[in-house]
């Protein structure tokens, strides 16, 4: 079988999905598993297509001390027992840096610019780069390809590009990034599909999962994004401040006395909804509890939601539709609702039955907004952009019916 293997890489835990290439060029998941517990208790765990249990089995530590090592023996086993052995990997990387507007095959010299963007990114992008690095030196000649979180957004205009700050820090890379880039680039791919009256037209989307940000896309471009420098910015997440006032990090820092790295973890892990509510950073956990402050964490993430969507539109000089995706957006009736209602000045109607069936399309028929429900796909993104430039690196030995769909 010609496969692809995605790699999404953190710092214990690695995913992995392989994606079959059938004889027209496109592909289908045949594959979805996970490495976690590394480094304290390892075990791989695989699904197939109907979620039928391909592994779960335990390692010793000691066989799997970290990340690369998790992804080489996960590539093992597929080689070993599915006799599966990938044409290309494609990695997620969370920073393509100001220069990187597009995936890229990997090669030494682009591991080395991409190990200089740690700093931008120090909680994900070594975790990211470490299992490219070990499939390089292991197996110098399989292709593998970087996919950034960053490269959708890097065509936005100069004046979202920049923070009020002097322009040698933006030079350095002091820049309004933007994250979750792949899941709306492959939300914008799909809307000629699912709403061609939309796809050219200016359009909101809500990534709202454990990690939360909102997009404005004009004509299937990204033209601004409620995260920032970094993917702590916009909305409040599982366990992320989101947007807060740069006087409350001086705050912790001199008063609190808080380390910076401190101040990072305290900003990253203890924030959120878990920080407001005191009770979880999962939304069905805070639905299902009757504490007050659950019900007042998501009263603030609807809010703000509704906040920054409005800050969207003003970007977009309007709005022709809204879409919701990831975990949250895809599968919460009740916070869509409140979401939507909030958006009603803007033109949104949302019709209750289509919304609590999970319909593509959730807004009353009268709406003047459109609202939509499109599962994202990252994963699928990044096979497609691996197989893309695996076919322009290949283009005399690959088919050339064989394109990404
Ligand atoms: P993600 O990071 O995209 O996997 O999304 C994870 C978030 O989605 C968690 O906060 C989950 O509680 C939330 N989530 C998943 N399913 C539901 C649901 N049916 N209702 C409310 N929240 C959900």
């Amino acid at each position: 079988m010609d496969a692809i293997l995605v790699v999404n890489a953190g710092s214990s835990s690695v995913k992995f999905q392989v994606f079959a290439l059938d004889g027209e060029g496109r592909l289908r998941r045949e594959i979805k598993g996970q490495m976690d517990g590394i480094g304290s208790r390892p075990r791989l765990r695989a699904t197939g297509t109907t979620g039928d249990t391909l592994a779960d089995r335990a390692y010793p530590i000691e066989s799997i001390p970290d990340v690369p090592a998790a992804l080489l023996v996960a590539a093992a086993w597929l080689r070993d027992e599915l006799q599966l052995s990938p044409l290309a990997v494609g990695h997620r990387v969370v920073h393509g840096g100001p220069d990187y507007d597009r995936p890229v095959l990997i090669d030494h010299g682009v591991v080395a610019r991409l190990e200089r963007l740690t700093t931008l990114a120090p909680l994900h992008q070594p975790h990211n780069l470490a299992p490219i690095r070990s499939l390089l030196a292991k197996f110098p000649s399989l292709p593998q390809v970087a996919c950034f979180d960053t490269a959708f957004h890097r065509d936005h205009d100069e004046l979202a590009d920049h923070y009020a700050i002097p322009r040698r820090l933006h030079d350095e890379g002091v820049r309004r990034y933007g994250f979750h880039g792949l899941s709306y680039e492959y939300i914008a791919k799909s809307l000629p599909n699912i709403a061609p009256e939309i796809a050219q037209g200016r359009v909101i989307v809500a990534h709202l999962g454990s990690g939360a940000s909102m997009c404005a896309i004009h004509g299937g471009r990204s033209v601004e994004s409620t995260m920032g420098f970094t993917a702590l910015d916009g909305l409040p997440m599982g366990t992320r401040t989101g947007q807060i006032d740069p006087g409350v990090v001086l705050y912790l820092m001199s008063a609190k006395g808080m380390s910076p790295a401190e101040a990072q973890d305290f900003l990253y892990r203890d924030c959120g909804l878990k920080g407001l509510s005191g009770v979880s950073n999962d939304m069905r956990e805070l639905q299902n509890s009757s504490d007050p402050w659950a019900a007042f964490a998501i009263d603030h993430f609807v809010y703000r939601v509704a906040l920054h969507a409005g800050m969207l539109a003003a970007a977009l000089q309007g709005l022709d539709a809204f879409v919701f995706t990831a975990g949250i957006g895809e599968n919460s009736v009740g916070i869509r609702a409140r979401i939507a209602e909030r958006l009603e000045w803007l033109g949104v109607s949302l019709d209750p039955a289509e919304n609590a069936r999970h319909a593509p399309r959730i807004s009353r028929a009268g709406s003047r907004i459109p609202v939509y429900i499109v599962p994202t796909n990252e994963e699928l993104m990044i096979a497609q952009h691996t197989l893309s430039l695996l076919c322009d690196r290949h283009s005399s030995s690959i088919p050339k019916q064989v394109r990404a769909s």
